[in-house]
C-alpha cells in the first residue's frame, strides 16, 4: 500500500511554464511578477495594497515594526498556533502575552481580551486557527476602544470570511503564508495585505533593506543613487516565487471546493467513531478548509499517531501550544495549566492528510484505520 502523504501540493504544468519564462527572463528577484502577484492577491481579498516578503514570519515581524510595535510592548496572541507567531513579536523586542482559546473552535477568546490588556498592550495578535476565522468584529471592537493595532496571522486563511469581512479588512494587517504545505505554495513565501496605503508603503522599504529604490527601479530606471533613509530587512519575494503563485491564486477556489468536499466527506464517515470529537465549524462563514484535526482521549493520543503512521498515513499534530515549548517555559516562566483549553487541545489534536489530490478511498481507508485501532486496542 502506498504512503498516504500529509500533503500534496498543487503546482501544474502551466506553473511551470511561468516558473520557466522567469528563469529564463534576466531579473529572477522582485520586479513585475511579485507586482503581478501582489494586484492579484489584493483584488481576490477584496483589499488594497499587499506586500510580497520571503514568508509569513517576516510578514508578521514587519507589521508588527511599521506599526511601531517594539521594546517594552505587550502584543495579545493565542498560544494555540505555530511558534512563528509568538516569535514574530519576539523578533520586534515586545512580548507575548497569551490569552486561552475557544473550546469549539480553538480560536483565541476574545472574551478574555479585555482582561489581559495592561498599559503596555500595543496590539492583538489572532490567529485564524485552521481556516476558520476569529471573530474580528469583536477584536475589533475591544482594540478601537484602547487604541490597539490590530495584525491577523491569516496563514491558514486566504479564503476565509466572517460576518462578510475576510482577513484585513477591519485590521491594520493581515499576514500569509505560502510555505511548502499551505493552501498555494511557493517553498517559502509570504505576504501583507492591509488597506493602509502608507503602511504598505513603509513596509515596501522595510522589507528591502530600508532603502528608497528597489533593484527594479534601479534595472528600469535612469540611474540614480538610492539612499537608506531607515533600517530595514531583506525579506522582498522573487519574481521566482510570485511565478509560482500566481497561477494558484487563479484556482484558489476551485481547490477549496475540492478540500470542502474532502473535508465533509470526513466529518460524515467518523460520525460512527464515538471516541473522536471533532472542533465546529459556526454557522454563516466561510472556513478556508486548511487543516483538518480531530480530538482523540489525551491519553491514546501518541500511540495513534503511531498507529496511523505504521498504516502508510502521514499525520501531524498542530498545535503543541507555545507557552508550553522549552524557549518560553525557560524565558518566560510559562507552566502546564496556564491555558488549560489550549493545553487540552495540544494534547488530543491530530491533523490527518487533507488536499485537493487526496481520494475519497484514501479517506475511506483513514477513517477505517481509525475504526480498527479504536475496536481493537482499549489499553493505551
Ligand atoms: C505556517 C505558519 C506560520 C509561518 O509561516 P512561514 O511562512 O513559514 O513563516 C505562521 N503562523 C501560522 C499559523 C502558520 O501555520
Amino acid at each position: 500500500m502506498k504512503k498516504i502523504e500529509f500533503f500534496l501540493h498543487n503546482i501544474n504544468n502551466d506553473d511551470l511554464l511561468r516558473l520557466n519564462k522567469v528563469v529564463k527572463s534576466i531579473f529572477l528577484t522582485t520586479g513585475t511578477e511579485v507586482a503581478l502577484f501582489e494586484q492579484a492577491f489584493s483584488k481576490y481579498l477584496g483589499i488594497k495594497q499587499t506586500v510580497g516578503v520571503t514568508s509569513c514570519t517576516a510578514a508578521l515581524h514587519l507589521s508588527l515594526l511599521a506599526l511601531g510595535i517594539g521594546n517594552g510592548d505587550e502584543v495579545i496572541t493565542t498560544p494555540m498556533s505555530f511558534c512563528a507567531t509568538a516569535n514574530a513579536i519576539l523578533h520586534a523586542g515586545a512580548k507575548p502575552v497569551f490569552v486561552d482559546v475557544e473550546e469549539d473552535t480553538g480560536n483565541m477568546n476574545a472574551e478574555l481580551i479585555e482582561a489581559a490588556i495592561t498599559e503596555k498592550t500595543k496590539a492583538i495578535l489572532p490567529v485564524h486557527l485552521y481556516g476558520q476565522m476569529c471573530d474580528m468584529e469583536k477584536i475589533h471592537e475591544i482594540a478601537s476602544r484602547y487604541n490597539l493595532k490590530i495584525v491577523e496571522d491569516a496563514a491558514h486563511s486566504i479564503e476565509a470570511s466572517r460576518a462578510g469581512l475576510k482577513p484585513g479588512q477591519i485590521s491594520d494587517a493581515a499576514c500569509f503564508s505560502f510555505y511548502a504545505t499551505k493552501n498555494i505554495t511557493s517553498g517559502e513565501g509570504g505576504a501583507i495585505s492591509t488597506n493602509n496605503i502608507n503602511l504598505a508603503e513603509g513596509l515596501r522599504i522595510l522589507r528591502l533593506h530600508g532603502i528608497d529604490k528597489s533593484a527594479a527601479d534601479r534595472y528600469t530606471e535612469k540611474y540614480r543613487h538610492w539612499d537608506m533613509p531607515i533600517l530595514g530587512w531583506k525579506y522582498n519575494m522573487d519574481n521566482i516565487q510570485a511565478s509560482l503563485l500566481l497561477g494558484q491564486l487563479r484556482r484558489i477556489d476551485k481547490l477549496w471546493e475540492k478540500r470542502n468536499q474532502l473535508w465533509e466527506y470526513y466529518e460524515t464517515l467518523l460520525k460512527t467513531i464515538k471516541e473522536i470529537e471533532l472542533l465546529k465549524t459556526l454557522p454563516g462563514l466561510k472556513h478556508a478548509r486548511h487543516l483538518f484535526t480531530i480530538l482523540v482521549p489525551a491519553k491514546r493520543r501518541d500511540q495513534i499517531l503511531w498507529s496511523l503512521q505504521k498504516n502508510n498515513i502521514g499525520v501531524a499534530v498542530n498545535y503543541r501550544p507555545i507557552h508550553l515549548l522549552k524557549y518560553y517555559r525557560k524565558s518566560y516562566g510559562f507552566k502546564e495549566g496556564d491555558f488549560p483549553v489550549a493545553e487540552e487541545i495540544g494534547k488530543r489534536t491530530i491533523s490527518l492528510p487533507l488536499y485537493p489530490k487526496l481520494k475519497k478511498s484514501q479517506i475511506l481507508y483513514i477513517v477505517n484505520v481509525l475504526k480498527k485501532i479504536f475496536a481493537k486496542n482499549k489499553r493505551y
